[in-house]
């Protein structure tokens, strides 16, 4: 590693030479020498091209990551986005009209798609969506001196749904699914009553259905009082064919980084709009862009539940997901469901009887994402749904999302985007058929992978727990001086 090689006296760029003045003031320097290692240039590149070659990403190969939506990022985007850089937020509106009606479009065209009336694209991610929306609930039900304490989430829900529900300090009400994956209207009647704040549903559901009795669904809801949450982090299944505000959802929220193709994973920031219906509009978080005449102006609704991030957003996530939209156009966009949707289910026509695979009501189609359960396969050969995700990895996939909807023991949860060509979904399905067979013949390397990787099989427990990692010799250093605080 960088940290162990080199030596002091070796440099590469020297600014100092420059006779460039540092302009920070005495007291902001440093009193000793600032502990880096020394490297050349050359050293330095070849340090950073090997990890890059070590990480693995959709520009390398498929990221079949179910609910996730890792689609091709096209790279003329990252040119719009840099054509918002060198503003600053506290700039006049005079001297940003331009991100200004980029703002304002994408307001008027995620509101068409998702069949509502206005969009706050504050939300630094699909779960910041979230709390603004059941924020906006919360307020819209303050307004009207009604005490409504329960949110209802459907078992399919993604984990992000029950935990904002719990952040409002709200009794979240779980509404099981039925034999068929979808949500069990019949339960939802009986749960329903005057203290039922929302639905937060998500459709097509993290199965890859789409929840036909969601005009009923919606009725029932309303009947009490209540209003319908459109979790809409994943849009993929279908965009520009059908929309939440026409099944009656009241409020919807969308995230630009799944299927609007903005690169997220890694740590970065996202961009998740939050959109409303009807009164909910006064509602959103600001500020939102108006048009008066043919000025753009910053504009905070009457009831706004206030800022969900600081000043306009992730405004350059949002000029990559417009050119994205402006790419498509009203047709492409449809064209993205279609083929994502068809991409799966031609997945699913090369996996269904898969020896030890078991699929969720089979003879219902999937929009675009499927969940198979490797429970038939673990009981029989001992190799879990994990065991095939990095036995995936050895065959130069990224693995499925697994474990997710957690109704689905040992489940595959796989969604193949509209992004991948034939030949790769071939090569998927060939990988997973080859890894189910091995599974019976020979499971032990499979449960022993991966092994093609930079990094083996990592211990779960010890990769989720801060007080088991083991600090490296330069971290311990630091800290026995008193430079780093302790590992909380
Ligand atoms: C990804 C996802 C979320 C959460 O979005 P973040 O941007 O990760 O906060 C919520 N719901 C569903 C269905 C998702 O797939």
């Amino acid at each position: 590693m960088i940290l162990e090689t080199g030596s002091p006296e070796r440099v590469g760029f020297v600014v100092d030479k420059l006779g460039v003045e540092y302009p920070l003031p005495q007291a902001l320097l440093r009193s000793n020498p600032a502990e880096i290692p020394g490297h050349t240039e050359q050293e330095v590149v070849r340090h950073y091209v090997r990890l890059s070659q070590m990480s693995y990403g959709v520009d390398t190969g498929m990221v079949p990551l179910g609910s996730c939506t890792m689609k091709y990022n096209p790279k003329v985007e990252l040119r719009a986005l840099e054509l918002t850089e060198g503003h600053h937020p506290l700039e006049n509106e005079e001297t940003v009209q331009g991100i200004m009606e980029m703002l304002y479009l994408m307001q008027r065209w995620l509101a068409e798609i998702t069949g509502t009336d206005e969009c706050s694209l504050q939300p630094p991610a699909g779960a910041a969506g979230e709390l603004s929306g059941l924020l906006i609930m919360k307020k819209y039900f303050d307004d009207r001196n009604e005490q409504r304490d329960e949110v209802l989430v459907a078992d399919t829900a993604h984990g992000t749904n029950p935990a904002t529900a719990g952040m409002l300090g709200k009794k979240v009400v779980y509404i099981r699914s039925n034999n068929e994956g979808l949500l069990d209207l019949e339960l939802l009647k009986k749960v329903v009553s005057s203290r039922t704040m929302g639905l937060m549903l998500t459709n097509p559901n993290t199965l890859g259905l789409f929840e036909e009795n969601i005009l009923e669904i919606a009725k029932v809801v309303h009947s009490v009082g209540g209003l319908l949450y459109y979790d809409g982090a994943n849009l993929n299944g279908i965009l520009g064919i059908a929309r939440p505000g026409d099944m009656g959802f009241d409020l919807v929220h969308l995230n630009l980084h799944k299927t609007f193709a903005v690169p997220h994973g890694g740590g970065g920031p996202g961009a998740g709009a939050i959109c409303a219906k009807g009164d909910l509009v006064n509602y959103l978080p600001y500020p939102i862009v108006r048009k008066e005449g043919r000025r753009y102006v910053w504009f905070r609704p009457e009831r706004s539940i206030g800022k969900i991030a600081t000043f306009w957003g992730n405004v350059g996530n949002v000029a990559i997901a417009f050119s994205y939209i402006l790419g498509l156009g009203p047709e492409g966009l449809r064209k993205v469901a279609e083929q994502s949707v068809l991409a799966t289910n031609y997945l699913i026509a090369k996996l269904k009887g898969l020896n030890g695979l078991t699929l969720m009501a089979p003879h219902r189609p999937r929009k675009h994402e499927v969940v198979f359960s490797a429970v038939e396969l673990a009981k029989r050969t001992g190799v879990t749904a994990n065991d095939v995700a990095k036995a995936l990895l050895d065959r130069g996939f990224y693995a499925p999302t697994i474990y997710f909807p957690p109704i689905v023991e040992e489940a595959l949860m796989i969604e193949p985007t509209e992004t991948e060509p034939i030949e790769v979904l071939d090569e998927f399905a060939n990988a997973l058929t080859d890894i189910v067979r091995q599974a019976f013949e020979n499971p032990k390397p499979l449960q022993e992978s991966p092994r093609n990787t930079s990094v083996g099989r990592v211990d779960n427990v010890k990769a989720n727990h801060p007080s088991t990692i083991t600090p490296s010799p330069r971290v311990k250093r630091l800290r026995e001086k008193g430079l780093l605080g302790p590992l909380k």
